[in-house]
């Protein structure tokens, strides 16, 4: 009997849990380790920010769902893994041995590396559920007395989508309000261009999300580095494509949203350089397996990804639901053969595809593969995007409580889209 550990229970580590118990079966102890007794479901939290949900709709206790498909559930942080003993240290003080380790432990959210940055300084922040409601807190006082906004991403940054949705849903919702005259918006972003999305654009997204921004009377600097965040006010570098500084803005605001640079949290990062690059993400194979410690999978936000290519103002790759979950499919398939004593072969996808919410209407892409050049890439706008966010937010938290991955019917019509999530051997004949 195999005892896997999973650190992290959120978009990489909960569905990892279900895959691997369905493709190792009974017979095999599995554990989940993650600070809070809660899953949370992070694509919503910019509808949290902004009144249009609650924790309680997006957030559901881990323990029983888990338990029911035989997985035990610890609710500590991992503050140490001590991979030459196959072991790792909780906060508590328990320790938990392994055979195998999946590490989905996601980013740690650098806000101190720009002075007076983020949801302890002078700006708001989505990324985390507890974020999300201070920022609604925020957004109520805001709305009471509106001004001018600043949204975007910050250098280093790698998750984009969730920028543009952000400021397209504080749009809608100020339209309804009808205030949208009374806020002038700037979308601030470390991107080369706009619609580049961290994946060197994706389709014709330049110009649709120029488009966007222009009809809903967003402003924006790209190759931006932000300087430093003093109270109502961010101090922003405006760069030319070598990368030379071409202008300095002062931009005004009275509601601030940045997506941070990610780094690797402390826990995996203090390993050192076999585990994790210098930015503490976890070093994996094409079969998710870190090449130090075989017995050490990775899935998710937290794992060492190369940028799509070099700009002015470094940005990263995002990692996005689809692709993690095409990351932990190959992670129950590589565990299962190894325990068996085959050798592993099994490579995720890595296929993007994204809705992002514009509050009423919506923007869908499809990227297969995610790093260009790619078989597939295409870019839509419409309502159906929003019903489709909506529709999926309900389906992914109700799979989440059902205990499965990968339903039998969402297998199949992926698969009729020509998506799938382990790959294929290339066809060198067409027909
Ligand atoms: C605001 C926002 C919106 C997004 N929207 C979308 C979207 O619409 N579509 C899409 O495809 N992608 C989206 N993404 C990108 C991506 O899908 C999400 O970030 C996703 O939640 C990443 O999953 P993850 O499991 O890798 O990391 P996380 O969701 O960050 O989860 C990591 C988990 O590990 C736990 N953990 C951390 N440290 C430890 C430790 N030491 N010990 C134990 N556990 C630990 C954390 O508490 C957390 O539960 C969005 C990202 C953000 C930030």
């Amino acid at each position: 009997m195999a005892h896997i550990v999973i650190v992290g229970a959120s978009t990489g580590g909960m569905p990892a849990a279900y895959e691997i118990r369905d493709t190792l079966g009974p017979g095999h102890r599995l554990t989940v380790v993650n600070p809070s007794d809660t899953f949370s479901f992070v694509p919503s939290n910019p509808w949290v920010a902004v009144g249009w949900r609650k924790r309680s709709d997006t957030c559901f206790p881990i323990a029983p769902y888990l338990k029911k498909r035989d997985i035990d559930f610890i609710a500590q942080a991992v503050t140490e893994i001590q991979p030459d003993d196959n072991k790792v240290l909780l906060a508590d003080g328990q320790q938990l041995s392994y055979d195998y380790l999946v590490i989905a432990t996601g980013p740690k959210l650098a806000f101190d590396e720009i002075e007076g940055f983020g949801p302890h300084g002078n700006t708001e922040s989505i990324c985390t559920i507890d974020h999300a409601e201070k920022a609604h807190e925020s957004w109520q006082k805001f709305v009471a007395d509106p001004g001018p906004i600043v949204v975007g991403a910050t250098q280093g940054a790698s998750c984009f989508g969730p920028a543009y949705e952000f400021a397209f849903i504080m749009d809608a919702d100020l339209r309804k309000r009808r205030l949208r005259s009374k806020v002038p918006m700037t979308y601030v972003t470390s991107e080369p261009y706009i619609g580049h999305l961290g994946l060197g654009g994706v389709g014709d997204s330049k110009t649709m999300l120029e488009s966007e921004l222009r009809q809903h009377h967003v402003k924006w600097i790209c190759n931006a580095k932000v300087l430093r965040v003093e109270p109502g006010k961010m101090f922003v570098a405006e760069h030319d494509e070598k990368g030379e500084v071409i202008r300095e803005h002062e931009l005004p605001f009275k509601y601030s949203m940045m997506l941070p640079a990610f780094k690797g949290v402390d826990a995996v990062a203090k390993v050192g350089d076999k585990l994790v690059n210098p930015r503490g993400f976890v070093k994996v194979d094409e079969f998710q397996r870190n090449p130090a410690w075989k017995n050490i999978y990775s899935v998710g936000v937290c794992i060492a990804i190369p940028p799509v290519e070099a700009t002015p103002v470094p940005t990263g790759t995002p990692k996005t639901g689809y692709m993690i979950e095409s990351m932990v499919t190959a992670v129950a398939h590589n565990i299962r053969d190894d325990i068996a004593g085959k050798p592993v072969s099994e490579r995720g996808t890595w296929n993007a595809i994204c809705l992002a919410d514009m509050g009423d209407t919506g923007i869908a892409f499809v990227a297969i593969p995610q790093i260009p050049p790619r078989n597939v890439t295409w870019m839509k706008k419409g309502k159906w995007v929003h019903l489709g966010k909506v529709a999926y937010e309900k389906y992914f938290l109700r799979k989440m409580k059902k205990g499965s991955s990968d339903p039998i019917y969402e297998k199949y019509l992926l698969k009729a889209l020509g998506i799938t999530r382990l790959q294929e051997e290339p066809k060198s004949k067409v027909g």
